[in-house]
């Protein structure tokens, strides 16, 4: 199964990925979490990619197109993937065609979760009282400042993905607001009716 899970930050795409991934036994590529990683790493892409994500912007198409594409390749992601935070823009979306064309590789759909812009901010300030709770290390990038920034990257560049992939007719809506469980059971569901 290869899918994208599309929707804004605090959504509930990487719960849901880590769900599905056990399920279906095949692995999650957040390139947040891999981006996060070559920070902590002090790699080339971290040095580049760190302050545009502290600040809640995007890091280059250039940088995580190339990041993906590797990650695919990679022996574990043989029976599929799920990708979570990317694509982000429309030319990662179109990048992404390409690459998987070129591999020939071929989605099974692009789930958009569905969240009313208040319920987001609760979200991400729940998160980090968790992660406090439970003496963990909070993001740089879940702040007041930052998550603001993030949700209108969110609406200027990553929302027009629906729209992309409505024409490609790839698009499967789902409402982010239920109960954990509901959501993983309507994803599974509208995967099955495409
Ligand atoms: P969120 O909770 O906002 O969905 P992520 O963990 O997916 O957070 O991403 C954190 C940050 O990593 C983003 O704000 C952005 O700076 C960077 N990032 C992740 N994925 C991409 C991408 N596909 N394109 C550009 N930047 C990305």
């Amino acid at each position: 199964m290869r899918l994208i899970l599309l929707g804004p930050p605090g959504a509930g795409k990487g719960t849901q990925a880590k769900v599905l991934t056990e399920k279906h036994g095949i692995p999650q590529l957040s390139t947040g979490d891999m981006l996060r990683a070559a920070v902590a790493a002090g790699s080339e892409v971290g040095k580049r990619a760190k302050a545009v994500m502290d600040s809640g912007g995007l890091v280059s198409d250039e940088i995580v197109n190339q990041i993906v594409s590797e990650r695919i390749d990679q022996a574990d992601c043989a029976n599929g993937f799920i990708l979570d935070g990317y694509p982000r823009t429309v030319p990662q979306a179109e990048a992404l065609s390409g690459m998987l064309r070129q591999k020939g590789l071929r989605l099974d759909g692009v789930v958009n979760l569905k969240v009313d812009e208040e319920a987001l901010v609760r979200r991400m300030e729940s998160r980090v009282r968790e992660t406090i709770a439970a003496g963990g290390k909070v993001r740089a990038d879940d702040n007041p400042e930052s998550f603001k920034k993030r949700l209108e990257e969110y609406r200027e560049k990553t929302a027009p993905l629906a729209d992309y992939y409505r024409g490609t007719g790839e698009l499967r809506s789902v409402d982010g607001m239920a109960d954990m469980k509901a959501v993983t059971a309507e994803i599974e569901r509208v995967l099955e009716t495409a």
